[in-house]
Parts: C-alpha cells; sequence; structure tokens
C-alpha cells in the first residue's frame, strides 16, 4: 500500500507492465441487495463519467431511501439467530475473505481499469496500489476472523466474569470518490472480519468497481444479505444510511461537514454508533539535517499523489530556513518529471481531477494564493481550456494566514512555508481544527521521536509520506475524525462486549 512511482520510475519498461482492459460493456450497474441485481424502487438512474474524457460511462441505478430500507431489511435477516451467517463458525469468516481476496487477484486487471475509468487515476496507480492495498487489507482481516476473544475477569471466587466480541450489527458505510475501492475494502473487511453484515453507498461519482465486488462478493460465497451495496447521492441514501433506525454503526469517509451532519443524524435517530475519517491539513516538516532529496521526492508524493485528492495530502510543507531556498528549487525541478496525460497510459503520473465543482474549488484557492501574496515558483492552471486537468503547482512564502495554509485543497497544489526553530514549527503545525496525518524529516532519531511526540496528529511518518498498510490504525485527531480504521484497533469500532457473570453454587476452591 506504500505509495511509489509518483515519478515514473518504475515505468520505464512498459512491455512488461500490466495492460489496462478492453472495457466494452459495464456489466453491473445496478443496486446489490440480498445477492441479487435489483432496479431501484423509484426508477431513476444517475450517470457516471470518465473525468478524463468528460464522456458517460454509463447509467447506474440510482438507490434512495426506499432502497436502502429494503437493504437494512436484508442486513438485518442476514443477521438473525441461526441464519448461516451466525452460524457459520468464526475461521468460515475467514475464509470467504480470502476467497473473495483471490477473486480481486483474478480481477485485478479489469478493477484497476474500472477504478481509472471511474476516478481519472492513473491505471498503474489503480493497478499496484489500489489493488494491492485492497487485496492484503481482506487477507489481513481473514487472518484476524477467527481470532477475535474476550478475557476472563480475576473477580472474587464466588463468581466466574468472562467477556464475548459480538458483532455490532447492521454496519453502515459511506465512502469517498478518491480511492473507490480500498475506502470499499478498508470498511467490509473488518465489519466481515467480526460477523456484521454490511449496507454499503459508494460515491455518486465512482459506483463502478464497488459494483462489480458485489459480483465477486457472491460468487465468493457470501450469504444472501451479508453485503448489501446501494449505490446513490448524499442526501438522498446516504442521508437514509446515517437516519436509519436499523443500522447499528456507520462508519464514514468523506469531507469534515458531511461528517457532522452523519454524526448529528446518528444521534438523533438511534444512537447508532459513529467512526469517522475526515479532512486534514497536513503538516509535512523537513529539517535542516535531513536527507533534502529523499524530503523533496517523499514531499511531492505527498502533495500530487492522486492529483492531491487525499486526506493525507501534505499541502502544507515546512522548511527550516538553511535548506529552504535549496528545497523549493529542488522541488520545482523534481516536478517536471510528473508527466500528465491519459490515464490508461502506462508512462502516464498525473491524471484529471474528478469533477469540475472540484476543480473550480482548487482554481479558487489557487487565485487566492495569487492574490494573497504566495510566490507562485510553477503550475497554477488547467493544463488545457476544457479539460479537468490542472497543472502540479507550487506555492512558496505561504504565510499561516493565508487559504492555502488553512483550507484543505483536495488538488494538485504544493505550498511551501519557511521555519527557524523547532518550538515554533511544531506550534504551527498543530494549529489548526485538523490532526489526520504529519510527517518529519530529520537524521536525528531524537528529534524524529520528540517531534512525533508533540505533533497532535492519528499518523506521524517519519522520512517517509503516505506509507499505509493493512497492520496500521489509520485516523484523526481533533476534527479529522473519531476512531481508527486498519489494524487490531478497528476490531473494537466492530465488536459490541458483553460480560457474562456466572454466580456459582460453591465458592471455587483455590
Ligand atoms: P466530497 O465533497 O469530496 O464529495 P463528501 O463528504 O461530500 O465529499 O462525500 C463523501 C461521501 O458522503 C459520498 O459518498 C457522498 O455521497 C456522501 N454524502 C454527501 N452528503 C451526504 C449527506 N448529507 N449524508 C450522508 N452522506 C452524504
Amino acid at each position: 500500500m506504500a505509495h511509489n512511482g509518483i515519478n515514473g520510475e518504475a515505468q520505464n519498461q512498459t512491455a512488461a507492465l500490466p495492460k489496462p482492459h478492453k472495457v466494452t460493456e459495464i456489466q453491473h450497474t445496478q443496486i446489490f441487495i440480498n445477492n441479487e441485481w435489483l432496479c431501484s424502487q423509484s426508477g431513476k438512474t444517475f450517470p457516471t463519467f470518465n473525468p478524463a474524457t468528460g464522456l458517460k460511462i454509463c447509467d447506474v441505478q440510482e438507490a434512495d431511501q426506499a432502497d436502502v430500507d429494503r437493504a437494512v431489511e436484508a442486513a438485518r435477516a442476514a443477521l438473525q439467530r441461526n441464519s448461516p451467517w451466525r452460524r457459520m463458525d468464526s475461521s468460515g469468516r475467514g475464509r470467504l475473505l480470502n476467497a473473495l481476496a483471490d477473486l480481486l487477484e483474478r480481477e485485478r486487471g479489469l478493477l484497476a481499469t474500472l477504478e481509472t475509468l471511474d476516478t481519472g487515476k492513473p491505471f498503474l496507480q489503480s493497478f499496484f496500489i489500489d489493488l494491492d492495498g485492497s487485496i492484503k487489507t481482506l487477507r489481513y482481516y481473514a487472518g484476524w476472523a477467527d481470532k477475535i476473544h474476550g478475557k476472563t475477569m480475576p473477580v472474587d471466587d464466588h463468581f466466574m466474569c468472562f467477556t464475548k466480541h459480538e458483532p455490532v450489527g447492521v454496519c453502515g458505510a459511506i465512502i469517498p470518490w478518491n480511492f473507490p475501492l480500498l475506502m470499499f475494502v478498508w470498511k467490509i473487511a473488518p465489519a466481515l472480519c467480526c460477523g456484521n453484515t454490511v449496507v454499503i453507498k459508494p460515491a455518486e461519482q465512482t459506483p463502478l468497481t464497488a459494483l462489480h465486488v458485489g459480483a465477486l462478493i457472491k460468487e465468493a460465497g457470501f450469504p444472501p444479505g451479508v453485503v448489501n451495496i446501494v449505490p446513490g447521492f448524499g442526501p438522498t441514501a446516504g442521508a437514509a444510511i446515517a437516519s436509519h433506525m436499523g443500522i447499528n454503526k456507520v462508519a464514514f469517509t468523506g469531507s469534515t461537514e458531511v461528517g457532522q451532519l452523519i454524526k448529528e443524524a446518528a444521534a438523533r435517530s438511534n444512537l447508532k454508533r459513529v467512526t469517522l475519517e475526515l479532512g486534514g491539513k497536513n503538516p509535512c516538516i523537513v529539517f535542516s539535517d535531513s536527507d533534502l532529496h529523499l524530503a523533496v521526492q517523499e514531499a511531492q508524493k505527498g502533495a500530487f499523489y492522486n492529483q492531491g485528492q487525499c486526506c493525507t495530502a501534505a499541502s502544507r510543507v515546512f522548511v527550516e530556513d538553511q535548506v529552504y531556498d535549496e528545497f523549493v528549487r529542488l522541488s520545482v525541478e523534481s516536478v517536471k518529471r510528473i508527466v500528465a496525460g491519459d490515464p490508461m497510459d502506462p508512462r502516464t503520473t498525473h491524471g484529471p481531477q474528478i469533477n469540475q465543482e472540484q476543480l473550480e474549488k482548487i482554481l479558487d484557492l489557487v487565485e487566492s494564493g495569487k492574490t494573497e501574496g504566495a510566490k507562485l515558483e510553477c503550475g497554477g492552471s488547467r493544463l488545457k481550456d476544457e479539460s479537468l486537468f490542472i497543472q502540479p503547482t507550487i506555492f512558496s512564502d505561504v504565510k499561516d494566514h493565508m487559504r492555502l495554509a488553512k483550507e484543505e485543497i483536495f488538488g494538485p497544489v504544493q505550498c511551501i512555508q519557511k521555519f527557524k526553530t523547532q518550538e515554533e514549527v511544531i506550534e504551527r503545525a498543530n494549529s489548526t481544527q485538523y490532526g489526520l496525518a504529519a510527517a518529519v524529516f530529520t537524521r536525528s532519531v531524537e528529534r524524529a521521536l520528540s517531534v512525533s511526540a508533540a505533533l497532535e496528529a492519528g499518523t506521524v511518518w517519519v522520512n517517509c509520506y503516505n506509507a499505509l498498510h493493512a497492520q496500521t490504525p489509520f485516523g484523526g485527531y481533533k476534527m479529522s475524525g473519531n476512531g481508527r480504521e486498519l489494524g487490531e484497533y478497528a476490531l473494537a469500532e466492530y465488536c459490541e462486549v458483553k460480560a457474562v457473570t456466572i454466580k456459582l453454587n460453591e465458592q471455587l476452591n483455590i
């Protein structure tokens, strides 16, 4: 899952690389409930577009409240006592998750092609990074399925007391468009491993890989109703999940504003559990004792990977004054190696933004940088007039009060700032409502440890960026979210703990 190759070093020998599939027709465009494909009850559909060309790929059935109700009914039925899913032993759940991982491996080329068609991200990134991360996450949680267990408590010897970890119930999930397949798997894998059932809504911009995986879930042998997929819009299908009385937990990845709506809807309905992975304004701190070439490469990966459409994007790069000018010079030089173009072309490392709305938001922030006095080092506009491509853009001399330094950009814009002392940079790095990720570049182990202890962020990378692994928890401090995904920590989000206390007729003989 670690991100490599943004500047094309993995793509010199294009002949040996995997090729996109020729997709003439999209197979799965319907709502997936009870292992069956359904039309929406309203009869409505919505189009999904290829951001690289602006052309419609296909129409997809549009789920709303009525379809979400039906999906929840199926998910509840699949959880009934004595249902095949409830009766399945824990290693059976692990076997099914591994079977699904095998099917993702079998369909890797097609899934990567669908992901690139729907998001515009370069095909090789879909193939190597998104698919790799998805498969590893499924296998990781397959391994946990039969290792989830409680404890025995040393209470007084008139009682026997132990805990059981049970599924929470029906888990709703609402996911974004920047990593559609990976986010789908980050939600379903821990939920299923713990024995829950799922109703999941992909983002309206990117429903295709989730629906294709629906077919693979059925083929893998998951019982009907265990996973239900409801493509549709946020204020309709998404809101129906967040406020549903039959859903016990909702996991959301997306904007902080929508995260607040989800938590409010959960509170007002049935107090369902909520986990949130939200925005970030992540500091990347480069000390003068760091390996500067490494820092430039990693900071750029942080800023430009996935066209900057990452909640972990390194959008505030703080550089110590002694190496500041050199860092800016090397960054401007290095950005020239990013190759924008057809996302299906193996040489391409930079694709379009997801849609017009996002493009305009990013260009507005770029304009604010120019008018507020940041120095535009390169880029700063669209690549072609009508396209959704934005040039990789670097601003230096960014000041803390500027919008560029405060707002989440979600586009290919690197903002470089200067600092003088360690205390000062820690203070500035933490002065944000967000706390998702941060990075430190230094050769000093002591400095790496003390700065990472001081940073208010759920993830701190030292001498690397965007290094994510299925084993390692991920989530935010402050307004970047609640709870953790991935790793052993995610299991707690998907289990209820039941304490069983047995009164003994005789005092234990010890
Ligand atoms: P972005 O602005 O990047 O599209 P959002 O937070 O709006 O991010 O979207 C992330 C996910 O949240 C998508 O699946 C979207 O459909 C969903 N969503 C948007 N608005 C709502 C809402 N009011 N209630 C529930 N889900 C929503």
